[in-house]
């Protein structure tokens, strides 16, 4: 049987028994201990081989450049490829760490166009990064780089945010020249119920709604209706266009829970 020790410089040295002369052929475990080892006993091949395909994951970086809030784009990009078996990392910072490995796919999502100043570093620390979101000129969706509808958001990267979080309709009835929103969504058209966003018990009934024209759409009602009826408690984000405020709108927004 081989026996080991360890040289000055570190090196593990193998040293071979009376009974492997030059010439003869080394037993198995000298050969390659590795195989040797999981022939003899076939059930260490299964833990081996997942700590092998574990390291090679497929690696997604997701960057949020700006915004305090929870970024549904990249929690759509996390789940999404979370379902694809890849490892998903979500960071905050907008320089590379020593520690941080080599990533196969690198987004960053700005909201703000006042983020552009971080661009460069980020490209430069990530030269193969892909930026999105309303702070950017790309007009990329996650919809268009995955290339199919998804509304599935995934929360793990946020565990201190126990609220749900979304839109119940996209686009906006406006054209403000400074907005990017009427070029990438269009016209207000209806997205989700108040109960498909809410996570369910245990997480309490509070919803952070994105709506940028929350009257935007007539489904408005029915939103009202279920926030009413589900005992919801309500931020409106965006905040709300006073020039297109009614009696009726006005009624509806003193009957919830804000
Ligand atoms: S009202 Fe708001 S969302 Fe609509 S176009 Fe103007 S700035 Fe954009």
């Amino acid at each position: 049987m081989p026996s080991s020790s360890q040289s000055k410089n570190g090196s593990i040295d193998l040293h071979l028994s009376n009974s492997t002369k030059r010439g003869q052929q080394p037993p198995d475990e000298v050969k390659n201990p590795l195989r040797s080892s999981v022939a003899r006993k076939p059930r260490r091949l299964k833990p081996v081989l997942e700590h092998h395909y574990a390291m090679m994951k497929y690696e997604v970086l997701l960057i949020q450049v700006d915004g305090k809030l929870p970024n549904l784009a990249l929690m759509k990009l996390a789940h999404w490829h979370r379902s694809q078996g890849h490892r998903v990392t979500l960071i905050r910072r907008r320089r590379r760490d020593l520690f941080d490995p080599a990533y196969d796919t690198v987004y960053a999502s700005a909201i703000f166009s006042d983020s552009n100043k971080f661009f460069p570093q980020i490209k430069s620390d990530w030269p193969n990064v892909t930026f999105g979101g309303t702070g950017t000129a790309n007009p990329l969706t996650v919809e268009s780089l995955i290339g199919k509808d998804y509304e599935f958001y995934d929360y793990h990267d946020y565990p201190d945010f126990t609220e749900s979080i979304g839109f119940t309709k996209r686009g906006c009835r406006l054209s403000c020249k400074f907005c990017v929103v009427p070029q990438k969504e269009g016209k207000p058209y209806f997205l989700n119920s108040i109960n498909n966003i809410w996570r369910g018990a245990p997480y309490p009934r509070k919803l952070h709604l994105l709506d940028n024209d929350f009257f935007g759409h007539e489904s408005w009602r029915d939103h009202i209706r279920e926030i009413i009826d589900g005992n919801f408690h309500v931020c409106l984000s965006q905040g709300i266009n006073v020039r297109m405020i009614t009696t009726e709108t006005a009624e509806a927004l003193a009957s919830i829970q804000q």
